[in-house]
């Protein structure tokens, strides 16, 4: 049995546009707007000679209403089947009230949990990472999901808590 990976964080962080770069093709859908991953799907991925199950969320994120509640459930579903967990946040859009929530699931369910700061696409923007420590999930990666950066040492992290 291979370990399996969570990937969670609110809608619209870039949780697939992740997924797809771990896993170095298009599979999981990628949208501007919230909503678009309604099941938890899962990948085989390969990172450093170490296999495992990736898993991306997001489901019941299309209604306005009720967005925080639905998005955590999912997310507990998917941490409870995990072995670990990336949290994935907005680096451009800071910390957020969800986000919290999120963290606060995360502690209860005891599961080690590496963090992920997206949207960091450049050098510029790398002071945004150090906001995330606030969380208290332990040190915040900054990476560009879309531009492929810091994605190495993100997965040396998280294949490391397999
Ligand atoms: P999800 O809802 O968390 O799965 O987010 P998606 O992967 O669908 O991405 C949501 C939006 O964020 C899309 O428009 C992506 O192109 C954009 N996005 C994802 N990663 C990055 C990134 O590293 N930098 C920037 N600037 N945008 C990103
Ligand atoms: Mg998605």
């Amino acid at each position: 049995m291979v370990g399996v990976i969570a990937v969670v964080g609110r809608p619209n962080v870039g949780k697939s546009t992740l997924v797809n770069r771990i896993l170095g093709r298009r599979a999981a859908v990628v949208e501007d707007v919230p909503g678009v991953t309604r099941d938890r799907v899962s990948y085989d991925a390969e990172w450093a000679g170490t296999d495992f199950r990736l898993v991306d969320t997001g489901g019941w994120e299309s209604g306005v209403e009720g967005i925080d509640s639905a998005v955590a459930d999912q997310a507990e579903i998917a941490v409870g089947l995990a072995d670990t967990v990336i949290l994935v946040v907005d680096g451009q859009v800071g910390m957020t009230a969800t986000d919290e929530r999120i963290v606060s699931m995360l502690r209860a369910s005891g599961k080690t949990v590496t963090l992920a700061v997206n949207k960091i696409d450049g050098q510029s923007a790398e002071y945004l990472t150090a906001e995330f420590w606030k969380l208290g999930m332990g040190q915040p990666y900054g990476i560009s999901a879309m531009h492929g950066r810091g994605i190495g040492e993100l997965l040396d992290a998280a294949v490391a808590a397999l």
